[in-house]
């Protein structure tokens, strides 16, 4: 960290620093970020690709893009996955005792009437593949934990996830009838967290998650022996349904062919109402748009919020910006995404080639809580552009919160801090200005 004295005479002698300021004072006394995000989530709720919640969510971005006086608003088609929960998820222990469960996205249902099967607990897939006959007709319990000694919460999600994704397909190579994972958290509650599941080759068997206290629970009964569960899932998959990103800019005064896009996804799980996960990212990005309108500031390059679609199982609203952006007459100079939480921030992750000479932008940064930047910055949405030469940038807020709501019945507003939001959303309008201004200077 640099002494205050220091960063303070920095910041003042900043040709950018008039700018910076004046959207610190707007942003922190209207806290639009946060205002935008209750009437998202409040209004819409849980956005589930291809759900009529996904659809609004899009005109709603379009309608605030255009409110707030953004150029060019538009949609960018796309086609999504159609996946749809259903109604009366359940599973029951040994009869009595329910368990607290939601279906992973993309699984299919249960034949009617359910599934009653024994449990056999795995830690891991290779555990899961090898059982052979033990397997055979059981519903597989994957249960092992997020490592709880590594201090980034993202590494520990990052050592325990492949169950989710991958569980229902190594299982049923042993020839399981079903499974259940263990939610990806650290929390102690019984919310389950759902989040995307595939199927390789071989047959499709249902997955579902189960909250902390069911699976210890669970795996109590299975060590006493004798542990059957009943699962009822009534989700499927539909065909593929159009839907869109939603794109809205401020044409550069010097450059309005070197464009500056940020962004977080507009899709989300529907068991939350996609507060964190990622209405923050997206309306962080649209109040940093926001805020230079309402200033009248004229960048030098285009600043363009996207609003992603699909981030979470599939993916097809990164890939249609990436194919648009591979064609496109624009330059893609940077392109900035927020998907870790509206929480506190700490850190820019950079593309690494300009992560020295980027931080001589730090005094400017440092009233948000950017303490550093870190070689990275692709994340799902933003990563594809570094393949058109794009300088990546993603941000980093606190994160030993985030697993606690993640894709989570509580990823809701009242996890959400006004004041932490809006400075995320100043942190990236912040950098967002100073890649128009003096992006050169990374080169
Ligand atoms: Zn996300």
């Amino acid at each position: 960290m640099l002494s205050l004295l220091v960063a303070t005479a920095l910041f003042q002698q900043n040709p950018n620093a008039d700018a910076i300021l004046a959207m610190r004072k707007k942003g922190l006394t209207e806290l639009g970020a946060y205002s935008m995000l209750d009437e998202l989530t409040s209004k819409i709720g849980g956005r589930v690709s291809g759900s009529p919640e996904a659809a609004k969510a899009v005109l709603w971005v379009v309608k605030k893009l255009e409110q707030m006086g953004a150029e060019n608003v538009q949609q960018m088609p796309c086609m999504v996955p159609h996946w749809v929960r259903g109604k009366g998820e359940r599973a029951t222990l040994n009869t009595v005792h329910p368990l607290s469960i939601t279906a992973l996205g993309g699984s299919v249902g249960t034949p009617k009437g359910g599934i009653d099967a024994e449990l056999v607990e795995v830690q891991s897939l290779k555990e899961a593949e090898e059982l052979g006959e033990r397997g055979k007709g059981k519903i597989v319990f994957f249960n092992r934990p997020f490592d709880p000694t590594l201090p980034q919460t993202f590494a520990a999600y990052g050592g325990a996830n492949d169950q989710r994704v991958g569980g229902a397909t190594a299982a049923a190579k042993s020839g399981a009838v079903a499974v259940l994972v263990r939610s990806m958290t650290l929390a102690k509650d019984d919310a389950p967290h759902t989040g995307a599941m595939r199927y390789g080759d071989g047959p499709k068997i249902p997955a579902a998650a189960l909250g902390i206290q069911s699976a210890e629970m669970l795996s109590a009964a299975i060590k006493k022996g004798g542990a059957k569960v009943k699962l009822v899932l009534n989700c499927q998959n539909l065909p593929d349904v159009p839907s869109a990103n939603v794109l809205g800019e401020i044409k550069g005064s010097e450059k309005p062919d070197e464009v500056i896009v940020m962004g977080g996804h507009l899709d989300s799980w529907d068991t939350g109402k996609g507060a964190h996960d990622d209405g923050a990212g997206v309306t962080q990005a649209m109040e940093a748009l926001r805020l230079m309108r309402a200033l009248n500031l004229k960048p030098k390059r285009t600043i363009r919020v996207v609003a992603w679609m699909n981030e979470e199982n599939g993916g097809r609203g990164a890939k249609a910006y990436a194919e648009y952006a591979k064609t496109a007459k624009e330059k893609h100079f940077a392109a900035m995404e927020s998907d870790s939480g509206g929480f506190m921030p700490r850190a820019f992750g950079i593309s690494e080639d300009k992560l020295e000479k980027a931080k001589a932008w730090l005094p400017l940064l440092q009233d948000f809580g950017i303490e550093k930047f870190v070689a990275g910055g692709g994340d799902a949405d933003n990563g594809p552009l570094g393949a058109v030469g794009a300088i990546l940038c993603a941000l980093q807020p606190d994160n030993q919160r985030y697993f606690d709501y993640h894709h989570a019945r509580t990823d809701t507003i009242d996890k959400v801090n006004p004041r932490e939001l809006e400075m995320g959303a100043l942190a990236m309008a912040s950098l967002a200005w100073l890649l128009s201004e003096d992006g050169d200077s990374l080169k």
